[in-house]
């Protein structure tokens, strides 16, 4: 067992006591609107030619976040309280959104102007501005960073799937036997953790791109500044006589996609269901009175959980005294795709 000395326990928790005193009366990410520093994706899909190797990427990279469930899993009162997900046996799936598979490419065929296009898709979290999945998570387990990232953290989710409920796309999908419930009240509380892109924050942070833009041979993907994104994303709407989708959905997202074709024709097109989310104008979740509501009364549960979270996190770094700092953020770099000319 690691063992952690008084003195730096105090030192923890002094730390812990700080940021909980700053998150005492936190806003909901609604309330706040987009922060300047969130980063946004670009994705130019006339260049995408579907050929996978951003999933693969994404697999690779992140394989080490993925849920390995205890079996089997416990009986739950009553019994169908909540359906169990079990993706455990099904880790090869690369065709829809899974815990074991935060990225697929949806694919279409349209016809447009007289001509028939074919348009590759890679979905994922759109990472929103006012995420509802991070706003109304009843114990803050889902939370949005100040760069616009929006997280699961699995240590804390419960599995209670509010997020995908919320979520206009449906996107986090739930592994069952495993994460805090099963310490809790595996019977009565929860039932797994809930999954998603967590756009490789842990990639970012030490100034890297995340897995998806960098792998990509045909510069799909970039990353940058939310401002500086958008306008791009318009310039290259504007070159390509194209259409644009997630600026304004839910309230806006940190996703751009610019298509050839119009998304209506887009959405008719592509395969929806589980795992497969549509792209449907979206309107926006947390500007409706019932959900800023609930979210403020939710907001200082989530900002304890946050404490709470980072203490347990104190406590395992101070006992860990060998491990090595984390590198200091660097801006990162924008990706290949700098756009249609
Ligand atoms: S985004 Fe790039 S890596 Fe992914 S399928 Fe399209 S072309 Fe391939
Ligand atoms: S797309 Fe869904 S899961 Fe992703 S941030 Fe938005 S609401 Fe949350
Ligand atoms: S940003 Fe990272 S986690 Fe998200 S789809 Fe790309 S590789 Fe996967």
């Amino acid at each position: 067992m690691k063992k952690i000395s008084r003195r730096g326990f105090l030192k923890g928790a002094a730390a812990t006591a700080g940021l909980m005193a700053a998150s005492a009366i936190p806003l909901p990410s609604s309330a706040r609107g987009a922060q300047t520093g969130e980063l946004a994706t670009l994705l130019d899909l006339s260049k995408c030619i579907g050929c996978g190797a951003c999933v693969e990427a994404c697999r690779e990279v992140n394989a080490e976040k993925f849920p390995e469930p205890k079996k089997p899993f416990p009986k739950m009162v009553p019994e169908k309280r909540v359906k169990v997900a079990d993706f455990s046996g099904k880790r090869d799936v690369t065709d829809r959104l899974t815990p074991y598979n935060w990225l697929y490419i949806q694919s279409a065929t349209v016809v447009h102007d007289g001509s028939e296009v074919a348009v590759n898709i890679p979905r994922r979290c759109m990472h929103c501005v006012n995420p509802p999945c991070a706003d109304l998570c009843p114990f803050g387990a889902a939370r949005k960073l100040p760069n616009g990232i929006t997280r699961i953290h699995p240590e804390v989710c419960l599995g209670g799937a509010k997020c995908k409920d919320v979520c206009p796309w449906g996107i986090p999908e739930r592994q069952t036997g495993v994460g805090l419930y099963l310490s809790l009240m595996p019977a009565y509380a929860g039932n797994g953790v809930l999954y998603k892109c967590d756009r490789c924050y842990n990639r970012l942070e030490k100034g890297e791109n995340p897995a998806c833009i960098d792998i990509c041979p045909e510069g799909v993907q970039e990353i940058g500044p939310r401002e500086e994104m958008i306008k791009k994303a318009k310039e290259l709407a504007l070159q390509m006589k194209g259409y644009f989708y997630g600026l304004d959905e839910n309230g806006g997202t940190n996703t751009f996609y610019v298509s050839p074709v119009p998304f209506d024709l887009l959405n008719k097109a592509v395969e929806k269901g589980p795992g497969k989310p549509h792209l449907k104008k979206v309107e926006d979740a947390m500007g409706k009175s019932e959900n800023m509501a609930k979210a403020m009364i939710l907001a200082p549960i989530a900002g304890l959980a946050a404490g709470a979270l980072a203490f347990a996190r104190t406590v395992d770094r101070l006992a860990a005294p060998t491990e090595a700092a984390p590198k200091a953020p660097e801006k990162p770099e924008t990706g290949k795709g700098e756009g249609r000319s």
